[in-house]
């Protein structure tokens, strides 16, 4: 009998504790890194015709540099540090730092193209305890504008679903350069039927904003993202996708330099992949004072950004300060509006308990306490 169903049940519940401690720490502050990436290496195996990440030639980052970045980015109170790249899976010690980052009770994530996936590799992923890996698929089969294709990678899914002990989340991407817009929905229900979680990516240009979708994609997308629950997040209407899939503008507040930091190979914090230049300040030197400053400059791309790890972060300040408004806009579309009472069980709770209740001080200080934050 295999022990992987069991050993995964328990790292799942200690995975959805950590995932607790996080929310809870960014309800409690907004004076923390909420999420940062790290870039280990810009070399990639692979040269998508849209891309603006990666180059051919970069070496990695020596890992003794990149454990230093990873203990700074710890003593600014980071509470997740997704590594991505060019390609990650290239750099020869990535599980030292994968490692290092869970030492430090951060959550490790990885952004792959999964090429170099092996049963080998994803074993080693495990023992490193990797928290979630990410892979985003363009296309059914590959063409002249991307390859990272389903048919390519199905094995390396097939693996992930057989070994993995981390959560694997699936980037499901659509654009107006796609081939065949039905593309996204295959590739969604693959990853649903493997039990991975799905996402939907829109394709960005070099400045993060969106290309204008065509109305074929637009309507592939809306049935995607109509799958919902269970396969989707908590998030069950995205503000930001459903405009952008329309060409409107999201009115938000991006909290980049602040809330969420993206630190190059060279070790210097920009806004995001796509706004790289500000602030441009070397992570040893990044301080309170521009986690403070970078929270209220004011980003003259919000409107039509495209950088949706951005924008969850800023969710959840959202929440932290409009918490009814907030927890309505993300259940609820406003073309089809529910009323509170029909909220999920959970949800109701928390919101009694947190929001609602006369002892709600004395349940939210027990929540910290239990999440070990007091
Ligand atoms: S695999 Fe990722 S990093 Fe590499 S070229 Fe494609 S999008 Fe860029
Ligand atoms: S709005 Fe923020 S995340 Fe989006 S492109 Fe601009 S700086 Fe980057």
């Amino acid at each position: 009998m295999t022990l992987v169903p069991i050993v995964r049940k328990v790292r799942g519940a200690q995975r959805r504790l950590k995932e607790a401690r996080m929310f809870a720490q960014a309800m409690r502050s907004s004076r923390h890194p909420i999420l940062a990436h790290i870039i280990p290496t810009r070399r990639c195996n692979l040269s998508c015709a849209y891309c603006n990440e990666y180059d051919r030639v970069s070496p990695p980052v020596p890992t003794a540099e990149m454990l230093r970045r990873v203990d700074q980015l710890a003593g600014l109170g980071t509470t997740i540090i997704t590594i991505s790249g060019g390609e990650p899976l290239l750099h020869p010690e990535l599980e030292s730092i994968v490692r290092r980052i869970h030492d430090h009770r951060i959550i490790a994530t990885v952004i792959t193209n999964g090429y170099l996936l092996t049963p080998e590799r994803i074993r080693s992923l495990n023992r490193a305890r990797l928290h979630q890996l990410q892979i985003s698929i363009d296309n059914v089969v590959p063409d002249d504008i991307s390859k990272k294709s389903l048919k390519v990678l199905d094995q390396k899914l097939r693996w992930l679903a057989s070994y993995a002990e981390f959560d694997i989340s699936i980037n499901a991407v659509a654009g107006s350069a796609m081939r065949n817009p039905e593309d996204v929905l295959t590739i969604a229900q693959r990853a649903a039927s493997l039990g991975f979680t799905v996402t939907v990516g829109l394709l960005h240009n070099g400045s993060g904003q969106l290309a204008p979708l065509t109305e074929e994609v637009r309507i592939a997308l809306d049935r995607v993202l109509a799958l919902r629950k269970p396969t989707f997040s908590f998030v069950r209407y995205d503000r930001f996708q459903h405009n952008l899939a329309r060409g409107l503008p999201t009115e938000w507040s991006c909290h980049a330099g602040s809330r969420y930091l993206y630190v190059c190979e060279d070790g210097l914090v920009h806004w995001c992949s796509q706004q790289r230049g500000y602030p441009g300040i070397p992570l040893e030197r990044y301080s309170a004072a521009d986690l403070e400053r970078e929270y209220h400059t004011v980003k003259s791309c919000a409107p039509l950004c495209t950088i949706n790890c951005v924008q969850k972060t800023a969710i959840l300040d959202e929440l932290r300060e409009h918490p009814r408004e907030t927890i309505l806009r993300i259940l609820s579309p406003p073309d089809s509006p529910m009323d509170p009472t029909q909220f999920p069980f959970l949800v109701r709770v928390f919101t009694w308990l947190f929001l609602g209740s006369r002892n709600r001080k004395w349940f939210s200080n027990l929540a910290l306490r239990v999440l070990r934050l007091k």
